[in-house]
């Protein structure tokens, strides 16, 4: 019988990047596979308290083994900001835009562009949770560049690239990617510890 497994997400678009990667292998189930429209809290101050948080509220619920991630953009010159604040950096109706405007505002005149996306996947097993982190580094630009991707993608130039993540594709932009990291890590796991 296939092992059990829930992504404690709302995210279609994750989900299936990650039955992509995982094949038969799992039964996976989505938040919409199981009909759950409540809002799980997110209310931590770290990505790894708020991806356990969501893991351990679904696995109780469910009595199943379950994963949820969180991601972040921290920016060096702003002590780590957005961070866990990333989606609601702005204030609580804002959009995309809004947030990389507030960044570029705060960065200018600042020439430590540094910054890096940071993913923490935390997957209960029997009740234990156990973390697994990826992340890109690269720079808060001047300005926005491309037209790709979501969220903070058009100001974030990774490293040893000379476009940024919003003028990739998404299969060039997952192949570098934080999230795409930390999910490595994840299938990694179940491929050593399980066998699968
Ligand atoms: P989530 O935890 O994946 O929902 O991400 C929280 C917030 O971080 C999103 O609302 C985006 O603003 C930002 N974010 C997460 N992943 C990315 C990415 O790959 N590119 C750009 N922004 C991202």
């Amino acid at each position: 019988m296939k092992r059990k497994l829930i992504f404690a997400t709302n995210n279609q678009h994750k989900v299936n990047e990650i039955r992509n990667i995982l094949g038969d292998r799992f039964d996976l189930a989505s938040l919409k596979d199981l009909k759950f429209n409540e809002n799980i809290p997110e209310e931590h101050h770290s990505l790894e308290e708020n991806a356990a948080g969501k893991a351990l509220f679904i696995y109780n619920r469910y009595k199943t083994d379950c994963f949820a991630d969180d991601t972040g953009l921290e920016v060096e010159a702003l002590d780590g900001e957005p961070g866990v604040y990333s989606a609601r950096y702005a204030g609580d109706q804002c959009n995309f835009d809004d947030n990389i405007n507030k960044i570029l505002n705060k960065l200018k005149g600042i020439n430590n562009r540094k910054a890096r996306f940071r993913t923490v996947i935390s997957l209960v097993e029997n009740g234990r949770v156990i973390n697994f982190e990826g992340s890109v580094y690269g720079r808060i630009l001047d300005e926005k560049r491309g037209i790709h991707g979501f969220g903070y993608d058009p100001v974030f130039l990774p490293d040893g690239h000379e476009i940024t993540f919003a003028e990739m594709t998404m299969r060039e932009k997952n192949r570098i990617s934080h999230r795409a990291k930390a999910i490595e890590k994840l299938v990694k796991h179940f491929f050593n510890k399980h066998k699968i």
